[in-house]
């Protein structure tokens, strides 16, 4: 992948780079500096419907999806070998446009490759079973894929979040359109050109970028679509889930969260401050199932909150382009902006801001979207940054003094994504787990997860899971097959 050809993106329409029928762009900005860094076509509705009819014709007039499996298996295991020969590229191309650590970003690449690779190892066994009925019966079923399957991804996580939806629907076989988010297209175009040299055919994989509201409704609203999984804000996946009904389709919604971590007064208190740094500050907040919630216990707050305070101040803010640096900007001034209310909320209510509270505005920082790793503590009950999704690097302190007390704060939320719990007992760690209202639970561990293991959240958090041989059922339905086999014929 050239650095000179990342001025200027198209859409990928049927194995090629289209630019948008009515010729309209975007300028994207480095989140470090505000200054233009590329420009992406913006789709319109016609955009739209032609990487649906480019899919369908794809799905339909493509090996793809007819084969034994073995096919798409090589081409997914050859995307992720040139994924991998590439991933520097790919890394420094999501920061400059996303603004996270690189890092973090070569991380995230080398997530998408451990992806790919397991997909990959399921593509040739998507299997059917044979079912035990009475008679002269044969009752089995064939595991077949959807079709075309519409896949709309969020800002924080550009192209592991894409891939981790289109990765199963690939290996699966069905004909895929991807919607980035407005901000941060570019890995995404990248990632389908590689995708043709690693031989998916044209029309397989669709990228349209646009703004959500026109081309994303679109995607959806097409008579084409057989599936929608959506990751992002509660608001537009409520809008998704009731387009989708209109048309019966199935959706997995990955949402919100406001993650509540437990920390129990046997806690490990270093590795524990270590794990809750990086589960708040890491891609500076901008996480789904961000950290965000300290429930700690009473007689460990002072110690805790002078340790987290030790983590925010130390960190190295700068270009995530930049050696060293431990934490970006946010991805956009209007984020900025949202987050900074979060924190002057608080303030006006009483909060005492024990680390951060402002922007870095000191030079070279002062453009970009930087603000400071936030610690806030004695928030009133109602305050909205306790209780709201922040997303940004803002982490709110309470205490609580027996465990009944804490599981109930960390169920008193509308979501339920991520929960994490702090103690070298085994009984409370294991007992507290079954009691938490969240799709997942990680004990002594920051926020982790691998492509083998299923993502998913409870209550306002979404529907359906990511992630895990699961996702192949999510991209393929059973048909099933019943014959009778008659009486056994007669010989003469
Ligand atoms: P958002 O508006 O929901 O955007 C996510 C994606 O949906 C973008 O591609 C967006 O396009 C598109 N979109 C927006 N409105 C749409 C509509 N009416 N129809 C179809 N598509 C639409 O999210 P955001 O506010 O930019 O991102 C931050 C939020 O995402 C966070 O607050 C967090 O709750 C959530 N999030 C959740 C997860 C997770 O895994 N659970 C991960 C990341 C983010 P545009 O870019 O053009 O608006
Ligand atoms: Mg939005």
């Amino acid at each position: 992948m050239a650095e000179s050809s990342e001025a200027n993106y198209d859409l990928w329409i049927g194995g090629k780079e289209v630019p948008s029928s009515a010729g309209e762009r975007r300028t994207l900005l480095d989140p470090a500096t505000n200054r233009p860094l590329a420009s992406a076509s913006a789709a319109g509705v016609d955009d739209a419907r032609a990487a649906m009819e480019a899919a369908e014709r794809a799905f339909r007039e493509s090996p793809w999806a007819a084969d034994d499996g073995a096919r798409r298996a090589r081409a997914l295991t050859k995307l992720a070998a040139l994924l991998e020969a590439d991933s520097e590229s790919f890394a420094r191309l999501e920061t400059r446009n996303m603004g996270k650590p690189l890092r973090e970003s070569r991380g995230d690449v080398a997530y998408v490759v451990r992806t790919l690779e397991y997909f990959s190892g399921l593509a040739d066994k998507v299997e059917g079973e044979t079912i035990p009925v009475p008679g002269p019966r044969l009752d089995y079923t064939l595991r077949e894929p959807l079709g075309v399957t519409v896949h709309i991804a969020p800002w924080n996580y550009p192209l592991l979040l894409s891939v981790r939806s289109i990765a199963p629907a690939l290996a699966a076989g069905n004909a895929v359109v991807l919607k980035p988010a407005s901000l941060t297209p570019l890995t995404a175009i990248a990632f389908a050109r590689l995708a043709k040299t690693a031989g998916v055919p044209d029309g397989i994989l669709n990228v349209v970028t646009g703004s959500g509201s026109t081309v994303g409704e679109a995607l959806v609203g097409d008579a084409r679509c057989r599936s929608v999984t959506f990751t992002g804000s509660g608001e537009a996946g409520a809008r998704i889930a009731e387009l989708a009904a209109r048309r019966f389709l199935p959706v997995t919604l990955e949402l919100g969260g406001k993650g509540p971590v437990i920390v129990f007064p046997d806690a490990d208190l270093d590795r524990a401050v270590k794990g809750i740094g990086y589960g708040i500050f890491g891609n500076a907040g901008q996480m789904c199932w961000a950290a965000s919630r300290l429930l700690v216990h009473e007689s460990l707050r002072g110690p805790f909150l002078e340790k987290l305070s030790g983590i925010a101040n130390g960190l190295k803010l700068g270009p995530g382009t930049q050696d060293g640096v431990e934490m970006g900007p946010l991805v956009s001034r209007d984020h900025l902006t949202h987050v900074m209310e979060y924190i002057d909320d608080a303030r006006d209510g009483g909060a005492t801001v024990v680390a951060g509270g402002s922007r870095a505005t000191e030079a070279p920082l002062a453009d970009g979207n930087f603000l400071r790793p936030t610690v806030l503590a004695d928030l009133a009950p109602t305050a909205r940054a306790g209780r709201e999704e922040i997303f940004g690097p803002v982490l709110s302190v309470t205490s609580f003094a027996e465990p009944e007390e804490a599981i109930r704060a960390a169920n008193d939320t509308p979501y339920g994504l991520l929960a994490a719990v702090w103690t070298r007992d085994l009984g409370t760690a294991h007992s507290v787990a079954r009691r938490l209202e969240s799709g997942m639970v990680v004990v002594n561990e920051a926020p982790t997860t691998y492509p083998q293991s299923p993502f998913s959240g409870v209550k306002a958090s979404g529907v359906g899971f990511e992630q895990g041989r699961r996702a192949i059922e999510t991209y393929s339905r059973a048909k099933n097959v019943l014959v009778n086999l008659g009486a056994p014929r007669k010989r003469g």
